[in-house]
């Protein structure tokens, strides 16, 4: 249970004064969550100052300056083209201020002495300068005005009108941190920091920022620390299958295991064995065979009498993984997710809990509190990065001893691994299967569809099955799906019935049927939006057309394309982009055209983007860091990671003074979960 306290902090963005849904959407957009404090966690990227008033002779062009003029006269436009100007001066030169529409009259009497904030072009003239207000109300000009990131629809003063009452709405809260810290660092109190940065009366400076910073590190790191004691000091259990349902699954499946497969799987079988609890991460590249060996160390949990659930971000994604399993072993399994209601929901329930049913495969369903495992001893998370930290402790905690495995594709550097993860052994997996082929990856200009398209035509004559995935529409869902049902329309029309659609608002059925019929045949041209992204494994897919490829990320991209090559054919991504690209932008798809080494792509993507991106976190909003930035913060990391191993060691139960403010830090930052580790200890 979160603290009262905490309460209108975690309270929905309508309930401040002049929000109504419509601006709370918007917000959520751009803020990334629809709460109090996602708002008050939307940083500003950087600060306009106003405070410095210069001389209109020293106004340079393209700065934000703030000036003092009298308005001299107003001259009409000449033609509808033309703005309205006031010609204004200060004594040491003259300069207009230009309204090409909705000239403020009011604001500029002849004679007046106002204040102007904004910038200049070469010929000083303010076009649309974003403050004037008279001179005896100039206290009303923000003296520093935040710049936050914003989305199409949204304005400044959106935000600067909602963040006071958000600022005020923060509670007193004891301080987390060491007063010897805070005093060497200069920082201020938490809420200070926030007032610092959102409603600053002077540029901010560093300290505000990474005094947040180390709040989200800290509330991290402990989080971790909770968890990773928790799980040393709960004995596990030794694992040891007699490998007849592993056989067996190796022999329906038909091929030979890669090297790094069987590394990857001694090492978890040797976890698995140990009488210790496992907390693995299986790191490979799209296509490397994750799931294969997630399936067989399923098996082995079954082999020793326990039973086994595997996590997937997507319905879909659970599906196919439910297929696999019961195509590789004739084990007991079910699908567990929203979808599954009633009867059929409450059977499974009961099966789970009695111990009938011996692997599971499903979506957060999985970790509700009504789910009981009669043994669960193995718990797989795939592609972790859409999981939230309290997501993954919960579903640790279904069993009293169980070991966790979880597959990702994202190449997360070292140390970022240690700090989300903590002491979290990796297996990789390096190698490819074998009769994998490479995928050809082309560039070609949107005036160049109709030729695509007959391609595509051939590639349909000649049996292939087409992926059409639709160009990511920046900023709105709505306007993808758009996007992609305008696609279907055109292609359905040129195609018939061949062509199938499925997107991530489709009903579950319908998307699952889209998807299903694909895989069968039935379709052979899927246009999709991103939800074919993680995981979906259609062998017979040769080609994937991407629109707009421009728009999505390398990293993305480079997991969309891990559909195609699957299969025997020689296997195509064509990458479809606008006309008269950059050439940043061109320079970023032919690195995707000219290499397939993922871990390099994301590297690229990391450095282009940022870091947020390449972990995958900030396009899916998952569990990465709202406040800190890993790469420019890894000194604090550190910081806190040490801090965190000694408040600990001192106070493993959090119940003294500041151990009880890191509770409230850690509720701040939604890792509560972790909390209740110490109570079901
Ligand atoms: P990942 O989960 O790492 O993206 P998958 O497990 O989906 O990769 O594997 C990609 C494809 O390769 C699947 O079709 C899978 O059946 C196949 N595959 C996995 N391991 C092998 C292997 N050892 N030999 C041949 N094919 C394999
Ligand atoms: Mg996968």
């Amino acid at each position: 249970m979160r603290d009262f306290a905490l309460a209108p902090l975690f309270a929905p963005l309508t309930s401040l004064r002049g929000v109504g849904p419509a601006l709370a959407r918007l917000m959520a957009r751009a803020c990334g969550g629809e709460r109090v404090i996602d708002l008050l966690f939307h940083l500003p990227e950087s600060f306009i100052d106003r405070r410095t008033r210069v001389a209109l002779r020293e106004v340079r062009p393209g700065q934000v300056v703030t000036v003092v003029v009298e308005v001299v006269r107003i001259e009409p436009p000449a033609n509808s083209r033309q703005p309205t100007r006031a010609v204004v001066t200060d004594g040491t030169g003259f300069a207009e201020i230009s309204f090409f529409r909705g000239f403020p009259a009011a604001k500029l009497p002849v004679g007046g002495r106002v204040v102007v904030s904004g910038k200049a072009d070469e010929q000083r003239r303010f076009v649309h300068p974003e403050h004037i207000v008279a001179l005896d109300e100039a206290e009303r000009l923000p003296p520093v005005e935040p710049v936050w990131p914003l989305t199409a629809g949204l304005f400044p003063w959106h935000l600067r009108r909602a963040l006071p009452e958000a600022l005020d709405r923060i509670p007193a809260l004891a301080e987390w941190h060491d007063r010897a810290l805070l005093a060497r660092e200069g920082w201020p109190g938490f809420a200070a920091a926030l007032r610092a940065l959102h409603a600053p009366p002077a540029p901010p400076g560093p300290a505000p920022r990474r005094r947040l910073a180390y709040d989200e590190l800290l509330a991290q790191q402990v989080a971790v620390g909770l968890v990773r004691r928790r799980v040393r000091a709960q004995p596990g259990r030794a694992l040891i299958g007699d490998g007849h349902l592993r056989a067996a699954a190796l022999a329906a499946f038909g091929h030979a295991l890669t090297p790094s497969q069987t590394t990857a799987l001694a090492e978890i079988d040797a976890d698995l064995a140990a009488p210790t609890r496992m907390l693995r991460l299986l790191q490979g590249d799209v296509g490397s065979g994750k799931t294969l060996v997630a399936l067989l160390a399923m098996l082995r949990a079954v082999e020793a009498g326990g039973q086994a659930a595997l996590l997937a971000p997507t319905e879909i994604l659970a599906q196919q993984h439910l297929r696999t399993l019961t195509r590789l072993a004739p084990v007991p399994a079910a699908l567990l997710s929203g979808s599954v209601k009633g009867a059929a929901r409450a059977r499974i329930l009961r099966r789970l809990a009695e111990g009938e049913l011996k692997l599971v495969v499903g979506t957060h369903a999985l970790f509700q509190e009504a789910v009981s495992y009669r043994d669960l001893v193995l718990a797989v998370i795939d592609e972790q990065h859409r999981f939230g930290v309290d997501q993954r402790l919960l579903m640790g905690r279904k069993g009293a001893a169980t070991d966790v495995l979880v597959m990702t594709a994202t190449p997360i550097p070292r140390t970022l691994l240690l700090t989300h993860w903590g002491e979290m052994a990796v297996s990789r997996l390096t190698d490819k299967p074998a009769g994998r082929t490479k995928v050809r990856t082309t560039l070609h200009g949107m005036a160049t569809l109709p030729d695509l398209v007959a391609a595509v035509a051939r590639a349909l004559d000649g049996g292939a099955r087409v992926y059409w995935v639709c160009p990511l529409v920046a900023e709105s869902e709505t306007a993808d799906l758009a996007a992609a049902e305008a696609r279907y329309a055109v292609l359905a029309r040129h195609f018939g019935a061949v062509v199938g659609l499925a997107h991530g608002r489709q009903e579950s059925p319908v998307r699952e049927a889209a998807l299903a019929d694909f895989a069968a045949g039935r379709t052979r041209l899927l246009v999709a939006t991103t939800v074919i992204e993680v995981g979906v494994d259609v062998a017979e897919a040769s080609v994937m057309v991407v629109e707009h490829a421009e728009r999505f990320g390398l990293a993305q991209l480079h997991q969309l394309r891990g559909r195609v090559g699957r299969g025997a054919a020689t296997s195509f991504c064509l990458l479809l982009h606008e006309d008269g690209l950059s050439e940043a932008a061109r320079a970023r798809l032919l690195l995707l055209r000219d290499t397939e080494d993922g871990f390099r792509i994301a590297d690229e993507d990391f450095r282009l983007r940022g870091s947020g991106d390449a972990l995958g976190t900030k396009q899916s909003g998952g569990p990465g860091w709202r406040l800190a930035d890993p790469v420019d913060d890894e000194g604090l990391l550190h910081m806190a990671g040490r801090d965190a191993a000694v408040l600990l060691d001192v106070d493993p139960e959090l119940t003294g003074q500041r151990g009880r403010a890191v509770r409230m830090l850690l509720e701040v930052f939604e890792s509560g979960a972790a909390i209740d580790t110490l109570q079901s200890g």
